[in-house]
């Protein structure tokens, strides 16, 4: 089959477009032929060198495609069969997983990451990371959703635990897991106020939305945020921008308010003022993915059209280094898909 892969960590040029031999699928796999991957922050990161990658690297972690082959031991799928693959990759039988937790196994990795991902043709997955998609989603839209939406469920219900009428800060309406946050906390019927660099962005957030835009490059988000809510502050902020927003986003809370934080786009360094931390009983948490229960959850709101995938932009994946570079200058709302 025809796959990018990486031979050496780099930059866009180190993507190399080649045939490789095709997935042996296992009894207990399906053999999905993929015909939409979408980019993540991740594929960046992955490219530039993460400890844990073996080369030469396949990436991709978002697949959306159709069944071929289905192994001998796995019931319930027939080749032709429209289909996502979750993006995690996990034991399946340590305490953690058994137990549902599927993101705090000791061998978790993001598909993509740590084990070959989605940027090829062909790609063999367990029974039980491969899903149904409707008739509703083309496999473009069944690409963007994975892993942003089940990050985001994670985030504000899985961890801190949104609540109706709660107020939520979403920095970056523009990303992958802001459009997903924006429309999960309005789920829950909350008011929303999000982030973006220009006037456009923050009207397209409106539009998923959110209640109130903030321009970070024209305005304090924290003075906004005050504004805003009567100098109250917010129940919840979605962090993954790190550095460049850290300060404004922990200033932004309500008393006894979480800060939840997936990446550290802009920088992984920030300090915390233990005073703050504990007299005004703020929670961060740390997030990374979510669990299996967790993505068909969300997912079952993606299908049902009441959460909306939101492509930007589709490269072929010939042209997988142009998509790196789109994403990499951050000019898009929503996702970048390639398709093989
Ligand atoms: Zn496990």
């Amino acid at each position: 089959m025809k796959a990018v892969r990486i031979h050496q960590f780099g930059g866009p040029e180190v993507l190399t477009y080649e045939d490789v031999p095709d997935p042996q699928p296992r009894k207990d796999q399906v053999l999905v032929r993929v015909k939409a991957c979408s980019l993540n922050h991740l594929d960046l990161w992955v490219r530039q060198g993460l400890p844990g990658v073996k080369l030469p690297h396949i990436l991709g972690s978002d697949i959306a495609g159709e069944v071929v082959e289905v192994g001998e031991y796995v019931s319930g799928f027939k080749p032709g069969q429209r289909v996502l693959v979750a993006p995690m990759h996990f034991c399946g039988h340590c305490v953690k997983c058994v137990a549902g937790l599927q993101n705090q196994c000791r061998e978790f990795t993001v598909i993509g990451n740590a084990v070959d991902g989605g940027n090829c043709e062909l790609y063999a997955a367990p029974a039980s990371n491969v899903i149904p998609i409707p008739d509703s989603l083309d496999f473009n839209q069944a690409a963007s959703v994975p892993l942003v939406f089940v990050t985001a469920w994670h985030m504000l219900v899985g961890l801190a635990g949104v609540r109706q009428g709660q107020t939520v800060l979403v920095l970056g309406a523009s990303s992958g897991v802001g459009i997903a946050a924006i429309q999960i906390a309005r789920l829950f019927h909350c008011r929303v106020i999000t982030t973006a660099g220009d006037e456009a962005k923050l009207e397209k957030g409106r539009a998923l939305g959110a209640d109130h835009g903030i321009n970070h490059y024209k305005q304090k988000i924290s003075e906004e945020v005050r504004r805003i809510t009567n100098k109250e502050g917010v129940d919840i902020v979605v962090e993954h921008v790190g550095a460049a927003t850290w300060e404004e986003s922990m200033k932004c809370l309500k008393t006894a308010g979480a800060l939840v934080t997936c990446g550290a786009t802009t920088g992984p360094s920030v300090s915390v003022d233990l005073r703050h931390l504990f007299a005004r009983q703020l929670r961060i948490l740390g997030s990374y993915m979510g669990t299996m229960g967790e993505l068909h959850e969300v997912l079952g709101h993606v299908f049902a059209g009441r959460l909306k995938p939101v492509v930007d932009h589709t490269f072929p994946l010939t042209e997988i280094r142009a998509a790196h570079e789109y994403l990499a200058n951050s000019q898009m709302f929503g996702k970048v898909i390639v398709n093989p």
